[in-house]
């Protein structure tokens, strides 16, 4: 899989989402373009799971965001780096570091 961290952008209204969509929300344009994120945001919100999925087990208590990234649309991603909630703040400057499988990982920046 391709490293980074990226978005689909109309064409004609520049509406952008890092999650899947066929057609802009904004203006209903389809052909949606792929664009590389620089990487940087900044928490909107975040949980600690204590219970995670399988795939993290190992790696709990761990926070889990969602992430307003400075082009203007959100994600959500893994913080292995954050293990309580006192290690965190909505508002907090993160950037994209990598990818376990499809989770997006991010670091406090
Ligand atoms: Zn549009």
């Amino acid at each position: 899989m391709e490293e980074g961290i990226f978005a689909l952008r109309c064409g004609k209204c520049g509406w952008m989402t890092a999650t899947y969509a066929v057609a802009c929300a904004s203006c209903g344009t389809g052909g949606l373009e792929r664009v590389r994120l620089k990487g940087d945001g900044r928490v909107l919100s975040f949980t600690i799971l204590n219970v995670p999925t399988e795939e993290f087990a190992q790696d709990a208590p761990y926070a889990y965001a969602v992430i307003d990234m400075n082009e203007g649309c959100s994600t959500s991603g893994w913080m292995p780096s954050v293990r309580s909630a006192g290690d965190i703040e909505v508002g907090d400057s993160v950037r994209f570091s990598g990818r376990r499988g499809r989770a997006s990982i991010f670091v406090k920046s």
